[in-house]
C-alpha cells in the first residue's frame, strides 16, 4: 500500500477499506507516513467525508494505536467527559471536581487548544507547578488517592490521535464530523472510562455551526461508544456565545475557582449541572435528573467540589496558593476595554472570532511548537440580551503589550452585534442524546 494512493482515493470520494484505514493510521503512528501526507489526507476527508463504517474503523485504529487503559483494579467504575471544543468553555475545571465530590472517580485525559478553541490542559498549566504529563503509574496513583485526575493525553494513549490532532490544529482540518468523532471517541475508549458524557457544541463558537451537524456528530459518537460497550450520552449545547465570562487560560482557571466557591456564571454552572446529571444517571447513582442535579448542587454548595479541586491541584504539583488567592495567577500587564459603539442590546457575540483573538494575543498556537502565554485573553462584561449604554465596556482585553491589545480591537468590534430593541438569549441546552 502507498499513502499517496489512499490520499487520491479519498480525494476522489471513495470509501477506504478497514485494512486501508488500519494501515494508514499504524504507519502514521510509527512515523512512516510524514505529516505532509497525513495533512493532505485529512483535508481530503474534510472535503469528502467518511461513512459510518469508515468512521468506526478510524476510531478503533486510533484507539488501538497505543495502550488501552483498564482502571478496574483501582476503582469499580470511572467516568469521563469530553467537549467537542468551544470558546471560554471552562466546563471540565468545574464539572470534574463536582463529579468526583459525589463519589464518582474521574480519570480524565484532556486536550490542548485546537484551532480557535481552548484546551483544559493548557488552562491547568497556567497554575505554576501543575503537572499534566503524568506517567501511567502516576495517573493511576492520583486516581486512587484523590479520585480525580486530569492529565494530558499520554504518549501511550491513542498516539495516532495525538499526532493527528496537533496536525489538524494548524492545517485547517478540524471541522470534519468523522475526524472529530474518531478523535474524541478514540481517546475516550483508550482511556478506559465506563460512563462517558459528550458535550457537543454548536454555533458560531463551535466547530459545528448548525444544530443539524451537531446532532449528526452526537449520534455518531454515541453509537461508536455503545458499540464498544460503554455507557454514553451526549448533550447538544449552544456556543452561540462564549460560555461564562472568561476566555483565556489563567482567566478561565480564575473563573473556575470562583464557580467552585459559589460565584460561578449562571450558564457555566447550568451546563455543569446538566452534564453532571447525565453522568450521575449513567453511573446509576440516581435515576432522574432532578435528584441527580440536587446531589451535584450540594457538592458545590457544601464546598466538597472545591476541596476535591484543591486536592487535585496539590497532588499534581500545583501551587495551591494561586487557587486560594487567584490574584497570584499569571496576569497580563495590559488591560484595555472595548466600549459599546452604540447603545442598545447585545444581539450576537461571535465566539469563533473571540477565540481567534485570544489565540492571536498568544493564548493559543499558530504552529505546533509554539508556547502559549497563560496570562492573555478576554473577559466579557456583557452577554447576549444585556442592555448597553454609550459607555458600557463590552469586553476587557488582557494582553502582553499595548500594541497587542490595540491590534485586535477591529476584529473584536466586528464580533459584536448591537440591536436597537431587546433580544432574548438563545437556549443553552438544545437537547440530550441518550
Ligand atoms: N476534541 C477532540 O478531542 N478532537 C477533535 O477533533 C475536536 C475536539
Ligand atoms: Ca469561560
Amino acid at each position: 500500500m502507498r499513502a499517496v494512493d489512499l490520499i487520491a482515493k479519498k480525494r476522489d470520494g471513495a470509501a477506504l477499506s478497514s485494512s486501508e484505514i488500519r494501515w494508514l493510521i499504524a504507519q502514521y503512528a510509527d512515523g512512516m507516513i510524514p505529516d505532509y501526507q497525513m495533512s493532505a489526507w485529512a483535508m481530503a476527508v474534510l472535503w469528502r467525508g467518511m461513512d459510518d463504517r469508515e468512521t468506526a474503523d478510524l476510531t478503533m485504529a486510533m484507539a488501538e494505536s497505543g495502550d488501552m487503559l483498564d482502571l478496574h483494579d483501582i476503582v469499580p467504575l470511572t467516568v469521563d467527559k469530553h467537549s467537542t471544543g468551544g470558546v471560554g468553555d471552562t466546563t471540565t475545571l468545574l464539572l470534574a471536581p463536582m463529579i468526583a465530590a459525589v463519589g464518582l472517580p474521574v480519570a480524565k485525559m484532556s486536550g490542548r487548544g485546537l484551532g480557535f478553541s481552548g484546551g483544559t490542559v493548557d488552562k491547568l498549566e497556567s497554575i505554576p507547578g501543575f503537572r499534566t504529563n503524568l506517567s501511567a503509574d502516576e495517573f493511576r496513583h492520583a486516581l486512587r488517592e484523590v479520585g480525580l485526575v486530569i492529565a494530558a493525553q499520554s504518549g501511550d494513549l491513542a498516539p495516532a490521535d495525538k499526532k493527528l490532532y496537533a496536525l489538524r490544529d494548524v492545517t485547517a482540518t478540524v471541522e470534519s464530523i468523522p475526524l472529530i468523532a474518531a478523535s474524541v471517541m478514540s481517546k475516550k475508549l483508550a482511556a478506559g472510562a465506563d460512563c462517558i458524557i459528550l458535550d457537543v457544541k454548536y454555533g458560531r463558537g463551535a466547530f459545528m455551526h448548525t444544530l443539524e451537524d451537531a446532532r449528526i456528530l452526537a449520534r455518531t459518537m454515541v453509537a461508536i461508544g455503545k458499540h464498544a460497550g460503554r455507557r454514553v450520552a451526549a448533550t447538544i449545547s449552544s456556543m452561540q456565545q462564549p460560555l461564562g465570562f472568561a476566555i483565556g487560560n489563567a482567566l478561565e482557571v480564575r473563573e473556575a475557582v470562583a464557580a467552585l466557591r459559589g460565584h460561578g456564571p449562571a450558564d457555566l454552572v447550568e451546563l455543569c449541572l446538566t452534564l453532571g446529571a447525565q453522568l450521575v444517571r449513567l453511573a446509576g447513582l440516581r435515576d432522574n435528573d432532578a435528584a441527580a442535579r440536587s446531589l451535584l448542587q450540594e457538592a458545590l454548595t457544601s464546598g466538597t467540589a472545591w476541596q476535591r479541586f484543591h486536592q487535585m491541584i496539590a497532588f499534581q504539583g500545583g501551587d495551591v496558593r494561586t487557587i486560594e488567592d487567584p490574584d497570584r495567577l499569571p496576569i497580563a500587564p495590559v488591560q484595555l476595554n472595548l466600549i459599546a459603539p452604540t447603545p442598545g442590546y447585545v444581539a450576537a457575540i461571535d465566539g469563533q472570532m473571540l477565540g481567534t483573538v485570544c489565540n492571536e494575543l498568544g493564548g493559543g498556537r499558530q504552529r505546533k511548537e509554539d508556547r502559549i502565554d497563560p496570562r492573555v485573553g478576554l473577559v466579557l462584561n456583557v452577554k447576549v440580551g444585556d442592555a448597553v449604554h454609550h459607555d458600557t465596556p463590552l469586553v476587557t482585553i488582557h494582553a502582553a503589550s499595548i500594541p497587542d491589545a490595540e491590534r485586535v480591537l477591529p476584529q473584536l468590534r466586528a464580533a459584536y452585534q448591537i440591536a436597537p430593541t431587546p433580544v432574548t438569549a438563545p437556549p443553552l441546552i438544545e437537547e440530550i442524546v441518550r
